[in-house]
């Protein structure tokens, strides 16, 4: 009989499924999509039972849990109806948790998950801990565990992954800002988003660490009504709190122990004033673990960037190109027009989520010289728009984009490609809306 369901078998439903395996229960996982062949292989090597296309619910209905994927809205008629059969529904996140042995660092905010968990990782790996990274990046959290102990589990987790959690707890929770985004999920409720983003303090006691954005009001505001348990610990460009980080003109600073930290902002890897914030808090964090400031230093400077995100791909008759395809919504935008000097040509468009554009208005007036929209329907875009940027195109795929700006540009300017919006209209993922970017100024 199956003691536990997986809905959905995507990253973190096949490393349920993994841990599942490995815990000697019967699982059966149905994804009402497609599932990949490579998941496939997985499942059938594991010889868990899997349906595709389909929900056979009188089959799901016999367990008593279901570990829901993240992608799955949170009322939809089949979670409403488990719900009414008091089945017990749960993310991935907090079935890994149950299971896990080591420490979790927990990392969420809308923008800098991804970056941020890479360069905690990187400090806390070259400061030779035993450590793994996974979550919503990479290999699940799940899966992580499925395949072995560790000490330190770096865990990137979205909104909707902590929708899904009851006992989980990290060690350290970081939550890095919070804007508007993926307001669809939340009845277009911007509370209900701050509140599902908190929820990675909701275990927390005394004996944790929690790391926040000092200058972000919605992430304030909500401490001020909701005192956290864990020890603080705010970064801020704007103040200098004690127990934490912040910056000067041209340096970084900590302040959690007798030896402060500090280090030249030109020195670090990330440029840019969101990867300030980003590298305050991985810096933090590695304080609280004590890692020696000579390691930490090295580390926030020899950090390699990831792809897609403020990516230079190079310069092309003096024109420059950057690949920001992982900027889906409209904060991101702002943060990539803010580090850019020279007159912008911006290609941005695809699937809106309900952006609203009003905060980039200053910044487009000051630097962008041409918009080319890249998307199926670009009508809201276009309407934000029209007036406000003299020169407004539409393209339908990344080579025509990039041909016409570079058309447009001359000398001196930069094409950036970011998007504030989802990539499924015309590409698979803002990974292929990236590469094809890129593939078009190299054939240039
Ligand atoms: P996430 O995993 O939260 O989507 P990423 O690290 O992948 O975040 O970055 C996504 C986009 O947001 C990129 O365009 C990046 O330049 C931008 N970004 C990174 N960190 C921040 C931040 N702290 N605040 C705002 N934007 C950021």
């Amino acid at each position: 009989m199956t003691q536990i369901a997986i809905i959905g078998a995507g990253e973190s439903g096949t490393g349920a499924a993994m841990l599942a395996s490995k815990q000697g229960l019967t699982a059966f996982v149905s994804d009402k999509g497609k599932i990949a062949d490579h998941h496939k292989e997985t499942l059938q090597q594991l010889g868990v039972d899997w349906e595709e296309g389909m929900h056979s619910e009188d089959r799901l209905m016999q367990a008593q849990e279901w570990v829901v994927s993240p992608g799955i809205p949170l009322h939809a008629p089949l979670l409403e109806k488990a719900r009414r059969a008091n089945i017990n529904l749960i993310s991935e996140v907090e079935f890994a948790w149950r299971y896990c042995k080591g420490k979790v660092i927990g990392i969420t905010g809308s923008n800098g998950k991804t970056t941020t968990t890479l360069l905690t990782y990187h400090i806390l790996k070259k400061a030779g801990l035993d450590v793994c990274v996974g979550g919503n990046v990479g290999k699940s959290f799940a899966g992580l565990v499925a395949s072995g102990d560790h000490a330190w589990y770096v865990i990137e987790l979205s909104s909707f992954q902590l929708d899904g959690i009851q006992s989980f707890r990290p060690h350290i929770a970081i939550l890095l800002n919070i804007t508007p985004d993926h307001l669809d999920r939340y009845e277009y409720d911007f509370n209900q988003y701050v509140a599902s983003k908190f929820r990675i303090g909701m275990n927390q006691t005394e004996a944790d660490h929690f790391i926040f954005c000092q200058d972000d009001p919605a992430v304030t505001g909500y401490m001020e009504q909701h005192p956290q348990q864990a020890h603080q610990h705010p970064f801020s460009l704007n103040h200098q709190p004690q127990n934490g980080a912040y910056a000067t003109r041209d340096q970084l600073f900590i302040h959690l122990s007798q030896t402060p930290f500090a280090i030249m902002i030109h020195q670090l890897a990330l440029q840019g004033k969101h990867n300030l914030y980003n590298s305050m808090a991985a810096a933090i964090a590695a304080r609280i673990l004590d890692i020696r400031n000579d390691l930490i230093r090295e580390s926030l400077t020899d950090f390699q960037n990831i792809e897609h995100r403020l990516e230079l791909v190079g310069s092309v008759h003096g024109i420059r190109f950057i690949n920001d395809s992982k900027a889906t919504n409209v904060n991101s935008v702002w943060y990539a027009l803010e580090s850019m000097e020279k007159p912008v040509i911006w290609i941005a468009g695809g699937i809106d989520k309900g952006n609203d554009y009003s905060m980039l208005d200053d910044l487009v007036k000051e630097k962008v010289k041409a918009l080319i929209c890249l998307g199926t329907d670009n009508t809201k875009l276009r309407n934000a728009y029209e007036g406000k940027i003299t020169d407004i195109q539409e393209a339908h795929s990344a080579e025509e984009a990039v041909k016409m700006a570079y058309r447009l540009g001359r000398k001196g300017d930069t094409v950036l490609l970011s998007p504030a919006c989802s990539s499924f209209d015309l590409f698979e993922n803002y990974e292929d809306r990236g590469r094809q970017f890129k593939q078009a100024v190299r054939s240039l």
